[in-house]
């Protein structure tokens, strides 16, 4: 500033005078100043003042407006009664009217009844309450139809006395993702409800075994929440042996990225009867082709076992005797057979057959015919080792396989052992009668390589009847 016009230099009455109103050119002539530079001078203090008492410009109006009109979002001013007092462009294009038609309607002139209740509800909680508020309206065009989601906030207005004059309210159009949402959950519940309703376990395991998914079901028979197995590994929850057959099953999945079906036993910890699972394994493939994941749907089966293994008993066993019925007896004899001849090993078929049965019969009653059988049966299974086949073939005729056995010194000597252990035992009834017990055996060994079952158990037969013919109680 020029020295010759500092603060001090100007009177202080002249600028008393400025500020009065009077012009600077009658106020410099009264206190002989340079017009020129007391108007630069006031023209710097006025802007500083300004800058000191108004530090922001005032708001550029127009371009906020323009700015509200151009923005892809819904901005629009109620007023106390709810009647629209200003729509930005696109609230005016959602109405399909010009402002003029706009302003003075409220929400029932372009929405449906049923959806603008809602919306005064809202507007009421910000006029009467002077609450701001925000939150999901829906809202059916009264013309079209249509029915949209928005997210709106409702800001109160207040006049100069604080009451509230109005609402501002700014509306994004939500009803895309809201749609998205909505699919996404009614597909994620329909996927709950299947996968907890299957009445199997459904996982999803990572590459080192952490359960990255588990229904219900699974996590019942862990005995946990869902929550609680993820992260976590089978060796926490079962035993050694079926942790360990669990990881090979899920390691083939892995390795060779294929579908695997397979029974899986099942011993959780603290059970100690197994559960069987028919179990489906699937590799989930990345981006990369690689599997990432497997998911597995394991259905209990243990039931379904058990009268499996039930209707396989009692399709191949022999009520009276629990030894091998006639037809499962011949179906190990063939395998046997054929084994034995590929392996060119030998074997000894025993056909016995129990003598005077039909004496038995007459003198001391079925019911003890009955008996006898079965103490033959368990006379044969103790005689035996654990690798025979042994099988009640007909009434009181059964047949026995010494695996491995040739008939020379060995297979003909059990065979005598046997008939002895019979011939030694008494059986005595509860009146004191004692039964006689005697029983005939045809013993043969396959001759490779023509042998076949039938003309194998052709010549045991024959060796039967032959020591029948001899006298019986004898092998022949
Ligand atoms: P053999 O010394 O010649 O063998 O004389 P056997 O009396 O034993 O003669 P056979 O083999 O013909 O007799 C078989 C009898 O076995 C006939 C039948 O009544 C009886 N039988 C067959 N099945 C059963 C059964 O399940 N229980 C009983 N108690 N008897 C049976
Ligand atoms: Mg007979
Ligand atoms: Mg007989």
């Amino acid at each position: 500033m020029d020295q010759a016009l500092q603060t001090q230099a100007i009177p202080t009455e002249a600028l008393l005078q400025l500020l009065e109103g009077e012009s600077i050119a009658a106020v410099a002539a009264k206190f002989l100043l340079d017009p020129h530079l007391l108007h630069t001078y006031l023209q710097e203090r006025c802007s500083q003042l300004c800058k000191e008492f108004m530090p922001t410009p005032p708001l550029p109006v127009h371009d906020l407006a323009q700015a509200i009109d151009n923005i892809e979002t819904f901005v629009f001013l109620k007023d106390h009664l709810g009647r629209y007092t200003y729509a930005n462009r696109l609230a005016c294009e959602l109405f399909g009217l010009p402002l003029e038609s706009i302003i003075g309607h409220t929400d029932s002139d372009f929405f449906s009844e049923d959806t603008v209740d809602e919306i005064y509800k809202n507007d009421h909680q910000v006029l009467k309450q002077g609450k701001t508020i925000q939150g999901e309206e829906a809202l059916t065009d009264k013309h079209t139809g249509a029915h949209r989601y928005y997210l709106t906030i409702k800001i109160p207005l207040y006049d100069e006395q604080g009451n509230v004059r109005g609402l501002c309210g700014i509306s994004t159009d939500i009803t895309e993702r809201k749609q998205t949402e909505n699919s996404l959950r009614s597909s994620q519940e329909l996927l709950s409800t299947v996968v907890d309703n299957i009445g199997a376990c459904v996982y999803m395991k990572s590459r080192d075994g952490r359960y990255l998914y588990v229904n219900n079901a699974m996590a019942e028979l862990m005995q946990k929440q869902p929550a609680q197995l993820i992260g976590h590994k089978d060796n926490e929850y079962f035993e050694n042996e079926v942790s360990q057959k669990l990881a090979e099953n899920d390691a083939y999945v892995f390795d060779k990225q294929e579908r695997l079906e397979v029974l899986e036993t099942i011993q959780t910890l603290d059970k100690d009867t197994p559960r069987y699972y028919w179990s489906v394994k699937v590799p989930l493939l990345g981006k990369n082709n690689k599997a990432y994941a497997l998911l597995g749907i394991s259905t209990d089966i243990t039931e379904r076992k058990r009268l499996e293994d039930q209707l396989r008993h009692l399709a191949t066993t022999d009520e009276l005797t629990s030894l091998n019925n006639r037809r499962y007896f011949l179906q190990l004899s063939e395998q046997t057979l054929n084994r034995s001849r590929r392996y060119n090993e030998p074997f000894t078929l025993l056909m016995c057959d129990i003598d005077f049965f039909k004496h038995i019969n007459d003198t001391f009653g079925h019911a003890t015919g009955d008996l006898v059988l079965q103490k033959v049966a368990e006379i044969i299974k103790s005689s035996l080792r654990e690798t025979d086949i042994a099988g009640r073939i007909g009434g009181e005729e059964f047949a026995i396989i010494l695996v491995q056995t040739p008939i020379l010194n060995r297979g003909y000597e059990v065979a005598e052992r046997l008939r002895q252990a019979i011939e030694s035992t008494i059986i005595v009834l509860e009146d004191g009668q004692e039964v006689p017990l005697t029983i005939s055996i045809g013993a043969v060994e396959p001759v490779y390589p023509h042998e076949t079952l039938p003309t194998l158990l052709q010549r045991a037969d024959q060796l039967l009847y032959k020591a029948k013919r001899n006298g019986r109680n004898q092998v022949c």
